[in-house]
């Protein structure tokens, strides 16, 4: 379905962004996992993740929320493969934090991080999406962003958003052939949420209809029909993927 098509995936090197990047590239496309360096090891554990995909994907380092480094980003996927069909913006980090424990610091990484990167991306991208005729654009915002969540004030900004963002792409990329979609998971498995307290996931699960946390695997799926051309008349739309969390 998606041979030929290059897809870039942000936060590519765990939990969904690996998940979607394994989908996509199992599906055909030549996928571009970006992430940040890691502290201990640097470029090599991207790279690996590259070369185990196979089917052309490669691997660049860089942080989103960086705008000189998106820049960067995307002259080298131009340089390398001269196109793009599917951005995905999905690197986030959590901020949680009584209102009264929130530093002007934090504020700023996690809009840069989670917000300002994914217009940057969108900025860059369907610069040459257009070029190529068209394509796809997938966010990862959050339950939080929809419903919130006492904590998580910053977080939630960010994640609405992506919203924002996304429905106003969708609107001016449309003439150019570019679908602008967004998810909103809800509680999944990952590492982002492995830190919390064993009662507090329980509570967290108790409240999900379907009874249980999603995995990385049911949100990549989610995203990539979106990315898909099964999702071509769709566009300006909050997939929730949640188990009914949002209900
Ligand atoms: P995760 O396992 O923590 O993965 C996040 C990925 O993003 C990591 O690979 C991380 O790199 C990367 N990243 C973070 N900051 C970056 C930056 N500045 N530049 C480049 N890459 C960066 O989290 P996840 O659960 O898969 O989350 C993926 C997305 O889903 C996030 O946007 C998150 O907010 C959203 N989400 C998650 C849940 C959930 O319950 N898990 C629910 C709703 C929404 P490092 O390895 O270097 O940290």
């Amino acid at each position: 379905m998606f041979a030929d098509k290059v897809a870039l995936i942000t936060g590519a090197r765990r939990g969904i962004g690996l998940a979607t990047a394994r989908l996509l590239a199992e599906a055909g496309a030549k996928v571009v996992l970006v992430n940040r360096p890691d502290e201990a090891d640097g470029e090599a554990p991207l790279a690996a993740i590259a070369e185990e995909l196979g089917r052309g994907c490669a691997a660049i380092t860089a942080d989103v929320s960086d705008s000189a480094q998106v820049a960067a980003l995307y002259r080298s996927v131009h340089q390398r493969f001269g196109r793009l069909d599917i951005l995905v913006n999905n690197a986030g980090i959590l901020g949680d934090a009584r209102l009264g424990m929130i530093a002007d610091e934090m504020i700023q990484r996690v809009m840069a991080t989670n917000l300002f990167s994914v217009i940057t991306n969108i900025q860059a991208a369907s610069k040459l999406m257009r070029r190529g005729g068209g394509g796809a654009i997938v966010s990862v915002a959050s339950i939080i962003g929809l419903r919130g969540n006492a904590g998580q004030v910053v977080y939630g900004a960010a994640k609405a958003g992506i919203v924002g963002a996304t429905l106003s792409a969708a609107k001016e990329l449309a003439a150019d052939g570019i679908r602008v979609n967004a998810v909103a998971p809800g509680f999944i498995q990952t590492d982002m949420i492995r830190h919390l307290p064993a009662a507090i996931a329980a509570e967290r699960v108790a409240a999900i209809p379907l009874g249980r946390a999603g995995t990385a695997e049911e949100v990549a799926e989610a995203i990539v029909f979106l990315a898909s051309a099964k999702a071509r008349y769709i566009t300006g739309q909050v997939l929730g993927v949640d188990g009914g969390m949002v209900l």
